[in-house]
C-alpha cells in the first residue's frame, strides 16, 4: 500500500445523540467507547493492506493466535482534544507514530509506516468526532495497537498482524482538581532490565507490573514506583508514568532514558516547556535514598508524575520498606508542577501559542 487510503464503512446504527450525551457526562476512563474502529491487516509478502474504518465490534480470533501465547503486542495512547473553537486537535501524534514504529522493531514486528499510523488516527477522529467530550479535562482517548495474529504455536515472530485503533471518551483523570498521589517503592519487583523491553510500549510490561501495583494498593498507596533492576537504587518510573523532581534552587531532574524507561511524550514536552521557562532541567539518575534525604531536608520541593492519561500528577507521599516520607506538605500540589501542567494543557486546548508545532488541527 503506497497511499494510505481507507475504506469507510459507517456504522449502520450508531448510538443516538441523546444516549451519547448521557454517556459523555461522566465517562471516567476507558469504559465509554465510540461507534467505530480502524482495522489494517498485515501479512508477510503482502505487507499492510485492507485499511478500513468500520463499526466497532468484537473480533474473532483463533485460539492459537500467537499473541495469546507469546504476547507479541504493542500499543499507543494519545488524545484528540476539543479546541475552544469547537474543532478537534491532536497533540504530537507524529511522536506517537515514531514510538509505535520503535516499539514494533523491539518486538520483532513489522513497523506500521508512520503516515499510515497518522492517517488511521485522523480517520477515527473524523468518524467519531461527536464523541469528543466538551468539558474541562475531557478528551477522546485514542488507543492504536497491533498484535500477532498468525495461527501457529511455534515460537517465532508472527507472519500476520492486526493493527487497530479504538477510541474512548474520557473525563478528567481526577474528578476534583489535582489531588496528590501516594507511591509505594517496590523492593521485590522491577519493571525493566537493561536489554529488556522497558522502552517499548508493549502490553507485557504492564502485565509484569500488575503484581507490584497490587502490592502498592495493599499498602494503601495509589501507584507503584520502580527502581532500577541492577542496583535497586535508582528511581525509574511508575507503571505508566514518568517522573520529575523540583529542587529549592528552582532546578529539575528527570531520570535518563537509557533503555529501561518508557520515553514519554509528556516527559519530553515537559522538558521542552521547562527549558522554555528558563528552568535548568537535568536528565540525571536520582537515588531513592537521596529522594528521602532531600524530601526530609526540604531541598526537594516538588515531585510529579506525567503521562497522556493523567497529564501531570503531583506526588504527596512515598512509602517503602524503610518507612514513609512526604514531598512538601504531602497534600498541596507544587507551584511549578501546576504551572507546567497549565502550560501543557493550554497548548493542547489551543489556548496558548503552539511554539513547537505540536498541535495538529482536525476537522
Ligand atoms: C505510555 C507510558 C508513559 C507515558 O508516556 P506518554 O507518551 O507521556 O503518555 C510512561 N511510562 C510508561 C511505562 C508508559 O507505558
Amino acid at each position: 500500500m503506497t497511499e494510505p487510503t481507507f475504506r469507510i464503512e459507517p456504522h449502520a446504527t450508531p448510538v443516538d445523540a441523546g444516549t451519547r450525551a448521557g454517556m459523555l457526562v461522566d465517562p471516567g476512563f476507558g469504559r465509554v467507547f465510540t461507534d467505530h474502529m480502524v482495522v489494517i491487516n498485515y501479512k508477510e509478502g503482502m505487507g499492510w493492506h485492507d485499511a478500513r474504518v468500520q463499526a466497532r465490534a468484537p473480533i474473532q480470533m483463533d485460539p492459537a493466535s500467537s499473541v495469546l501465547h507469546y504476547a507479541q503486542e504493542i500499543f499507543e495512547g494519545m488524545k484528540a482534544y476539543r479546541t475552544e473553537d469547537g474543532g478537534a486537535a491532536l497533540f504530537r501524534a507524529d511522536a506517537n507514530a515514531a514510538r509505535f514504529a520503535r516499539s514494533a522493531e523491539r518486538m520483532a514486528m513489522p513497523p506500521l509506516p508512520e503516515p499510515l499510523f497518522l492517517e488511521s488516527v485522523r480517520q477515527l477522529v473524523a468518524a467519531d468526532r461527536d464523541w469528543i467530550p466538551g468539558q474541562e479535562g475531557g478528551a477522546l482517548y485514542l488507543r492504536p495497537f497491533m498484535f500477532a495474529s498468525e495461527v501457529f504455536l511455534g515460537v517465532k515472530p508472527s507472519s500476520e498482524y492486526l493493527y487497530m485503533v479504538i477510541g474512548s471518551a474520557v473525563g478528567a483523570y481526577f474528578k476534583s482538581g489535582t489531588p496528590t498521589v501516594s507511591l509505594w517503592v517496590s523492593a521485590d519487583y522491577t519493571r525493566a532490565a537493561p536489554g529488556g523491553t522497558g522502552s517499548a510500549k508493549c502490553g507485557g510490561n504492564y502485565a509484569a507490573s500488575l503484581l507490584a501495583q497490587s502490592e502498592a494498593i495493599r499498602h494503601g498507596c495509589d501507584q507503584v514506583v520502580f527502581l532500577d533492576a541492577v542496583e535497586r537504587r535508582w528511581v525509574e518510573e511508575l507503571g505508566g508514568m514518568n517522573l520529575f523532581f523540583v529542587f529549592d534552587d528552582g532546578s529539575m531532574i528527570t531520570p535518563p532514558l537509557r533503555g529501561t524507561i518508557l520515553p514519554g511524550i509528556t516527559r519530553d514536552s515537559i522538558l521542552t516547556l521547562a527549558r522554555d521557562m528558563g528552568i535548568t532541567v537535568r536528565e540525571e539518575r536520582y537515588a531513592i535514598d537521596q529522594w528521602r534525604a532531600d524530601a526530609t531536608s526540604g531541598r526537594l520541593r516538588e515531585a510529579f508524575a506525567c503521562g497522556t492519561a493523567a497529564v501531570v500528577t503531583p506526588i504527596g507521599t512515598v512509602r517503602g520498606a524503610d518507612g514513609d516520607f512526604r514531598v512538601g506538605d504531602g497534600a498541596t500540589p507544587g507551584e511549578l508542577t501546576l504551572k507546567l501542567r497549565t502550560a501543557l494543557v493550554d497548548i493542547q486546548r489551543g489556548l496558548a501559542p503552539d511554539r513547537h508545532g505540536w498541535v495538529e488541527k482536525l476537522l
